[in-house]
């Protein structure tokens, strides 16, 4: 059971609340007096996350290949550097 809306998160106010970690991809605060867990949250595995971290710091132009991500401030066009 969770608390999803203002009656059932009012009805531990002024109790033992704690936030828990359990592992490492999971964080819970719980009401000690009641025994019942109010949120619940896993972190998800960082494959799932790593696509947007890909990116790089920012953007270049290529006039062969358009636009590609740099990892660096001077990185060259990844493509260009894949036909020498
Ligand atoms: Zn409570
Ligand atoms: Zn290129």
């Amino acid at each position: 059971m969770s608390c999803y809306n203002y009656e059932t998160l009012e009805e531990h106010v002024g109790h033992d609340v704690q936030c828990v970690r359990y592992g490492e991809d999971n964080v819970t605060v719980e009401c000690h007096t009641c025994h019942v867990v109010i949120v619940t949250h896993e972190r998800f595995p960082e494959e799932e996350v790593e696509p947007r971290s890909r990116k790089g710091i920012g953007s270049g132009e290529c006039g062969t290949h358009g636009e590609y991500f740099l990892d660096a401030h001077d990185s060259p066009c990844p493509s260009c550097e894949d036909e020498r």
